[in-house]
């Protein structure tokens, strides 16, 4: 047989597919596929966040959604080469449905796709008005009474939400409620995002003052913005705080700040949801057809309940409460993860004697350990010098499906293992209990099933180590007295201020304060995969639970995570939300089960 470029390989295989898919013909697609195959669905044909693995799973998929996707002309993208490295032959592809333009990513193994990605770039009809479709801005000519463009932002800030009613209401104005919005205002889709804070970016600006972001700017841009080329590497809070304020206000965002979302129900005769907000001491009644939770992953605090909380008579706060270390001398942080250390070593640095308490073990990577073997390929100045774009990136990212991404993982931490040994053996003989995961898949494996369990070291495990920050692992809080912590193995910690770094609870918790628990239980648990390790319960789902796709609840959208996150999945939840406004029908595939509540 002829030995073809991975181009002629990879177009011949995309012509098949194309055939099989056009005519109808399932059996013949699924026979395109490997039997251990991957086909991660962003919202072309599922209208839902799905990942279909096995051939079995394909087929079902292709029996109830073919006929009405109608998808064609399957093609290597456009400027894009196939590439073959060890058998594996991928390329960037481009393909389109009934109703959409998509864009995707393949890799075949033995002359069979092994993954597939395909995402929804954008609806047919209803593009965003880009390049040369642009905005004009300026009106040429000369009207009567024309309105400028000031007046007409003005008169759109003045009827929205009072004589006209969004289609959309995000709650939650952080990071990922502005670059949901950002992409909707793009889509022509009327939305309000409401923030109970005054002015976007003050969600981290409230948090403690020595917070940076942990995560370096090639991960973190915001879409259609990126931070310009002089930006610094990790953000301290208040200068993202910045750019977010500032990025709100030229997206022109309808943004109400110091507007808390009090209460929302949902009609189902009117299919409409009442939300109920408090505005300048007014209460406002907005009815929108779509709801979005952006209230925060790591914002529903966790609080422990311990013995004697209410007779200590120092300060005692959740991390995200904790103002900073100004004017504590014996502090007690109980927890270990991200935030204990940042505060500990804030309080370290201010003079405090701080102690930790680890009650579990942690994940620790050093971050120039976490930047060089685990995002450098992707997110760096090496990438983006070797011409990777963000958009790349994240798809790349996204190519890989969550069933095998440990077994990407595993094989980096196990560099960064042998590479950090000794930094490792240190912090273990200061008596830290380290863990790497449990089945060694680091980090961003954490981050996905459970969004907790480790620190990114940025110095502080440096102050653990020399026993700068006193550590008491292995024990819990027994109690607290008037002016200590008693600990399970008796000791006693005398305290002014005790920290609870105890981490974030489910955001369905936020369906519960402002719908109700039923509709929170109707919902169930938001995050983790189903992997069935610590804090990620089983079955199996294949997906992040409720995020950025239809739950259980009709109009009701969950979004947020970290800013990577946010900008590439906002693409897709817009884009879901935009389909529904313009009335294209969008019957969703495999609806997710709920298994646990919380
Ligand atoms: C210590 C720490 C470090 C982190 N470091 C990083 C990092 O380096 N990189 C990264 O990408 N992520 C990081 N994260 C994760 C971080 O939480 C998210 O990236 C980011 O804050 C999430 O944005 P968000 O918009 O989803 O939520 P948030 O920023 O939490 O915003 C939610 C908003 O909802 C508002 N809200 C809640 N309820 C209501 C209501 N009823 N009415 C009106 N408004 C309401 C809140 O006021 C808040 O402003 C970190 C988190 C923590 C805790």
């Amino acid at each position: 047989m002829l030995d073809k470029a991975p181009d002629g390989k990879m177009s011949d295989l995309l012509n098949a597919l194309d055939k099989a898919l056009s005519g109808g013909e399932v059996e013949r697609a699924v026979d395109l596929f490997q039997t251990d195959c991957y086909w991660r669905d962003l919202v072309t044909f599922t209208w839902n966040i799905k990942t279909m693995e096995g051939k079995e799973q394909v087929r079902d998929m292709l029996k109830a959604r073919l006929a009405d996707t109608k998808p064609s002309n399957w093609k290597i993208a456009e400027g894009e080469d196939a590439s073959e490295t060890d058998g594996i032959i991928e390329s960037w592809i481009q393909f389109e449905t009934e109703v959409a333009r998509g864009f995707g990513h393949m890799r075949l193994k033995d002359g069979r796709i092994w993954t597939l990605l395909t995402t929804m770039s954008e609806l047919k009809g209803h593009e965003e008005p880009l390049g040369f479709d642009r905005p004009m801005g300026a009106k040429h000519g000369a009207e009567r009474n024309r309105k400028t463009w000031k007046e007409e932002r003005e008169a759109e800030a003045a009827e929205l939400g009072y004589s006209r009613q969004p289609y959309c209401v995000i709650v939650g104005g952080g990071q990922g409620g502005i670059a949901l919005g950002a992409r909707l205002r793009q889509l022509n889709v009327p939305t309000i995002i409401v923030e109970k804070n005054e002015r976007p970016g003050d969600s981290w600006r409230k948090r403690y003052k020595s917070l940076c972001l942990h995560d370096p700017v090639w991960y973190d841009h915001l879409p259609y913005l990126p931070f310009p080329r002089n930006w610094p590497v990790f953000s301290p809070k208040d200068k993202i705080g910045d750019w977010l304020e500032m990025y709100a206000k030229v997206m022109e965002l309808n943004y109400w700040g110091a507007t808390e979302c009090k209460k929302a129900s949902y009609d189902q005769k009117s299919r409409e949801w009442t939300v109920i907000v408090q505005r300048d001491g007014k209460d406002v009644v907005l009815k929108p057809k779509q709801l979005v939770l952006a209230t925060g992953m790591s914002a529903k605090p966790n609080i422990p309940k311990f013995e004697g909380m209410d007779i200590f008579k120092g300060d005692q706060h959740h991390s995200s409460q904790h103002p900073g270390p100004d004017k504590y001398k014996k502090a007690v942080v109980i927890g270990s993860n991200n935030s204990a250390h940042d505060i500990c070593a804030a309080l370290w640095e201010a003079g405090a004697d701080v102690t930790m308490v680890q009650r579990s073990t942690t994940h620790v990577v050093k971050s120039d350990s976490l930047m060089e073997l685990g995002l450098a390929s992707l997110y760096s100045e090496q990438a983006v010098q070797s011409g990777m774009t963000t958009a790349k990136a994240d798809l790349i990212f996204a190519s890989l499906p969550y069933k095998i991404l440990h077994e990407f993982q595993i094989p980096v931490y196990n560099a960064i293992r042998e590479r950090d040994a000794d930094y490792y053996k240190r912090l273990e003989k200061a008596g830290f209990l380290l863990d790497y995961g449990d089945d060694d898949s680091g980090l961003f494996m954490k981050y996905l099933r459970r969004g907790s369990g480790y620190y990114i070291d940025v110095g502080a495990s440096e102050l653990v180590a020399n026993g700068s920050i006193k550590l008491k692992s292995g024990v819990d809080v027994k109690k607290l007295t008037e002016h200590s912590v008693i600990l399970t193995d008796g000791t006693e910690l005398p305290a002014d201020l005790v920290v609870y770094a105890t981490g974030y609870g489910s955001m369905n918790g936020f369906a519960a304060d402002l719908i109700s628990r039923e509709v929170a239980d109707k919902v169930g648990k938001v995050w983790g995969l189903g992997s069935n390790t610590i804090k990620d319960p089983g079955p199996w789902e294949g997906e992040q639970r409720n995020m950025w796709k239809p739950t259980q609840q009709e109009g009701l959208w969950f979004h947020g995570g970290n800013l990577h996150q946010s900008r590439h999945y906002s693409q897709f939840l817009s884009l879901q939300l935009k389909a529904r406004m313009e009335g294209i029908p969008t019957p969703v595939y495999g609806l997710q089960k709920v298994h646990h509540l919380s």
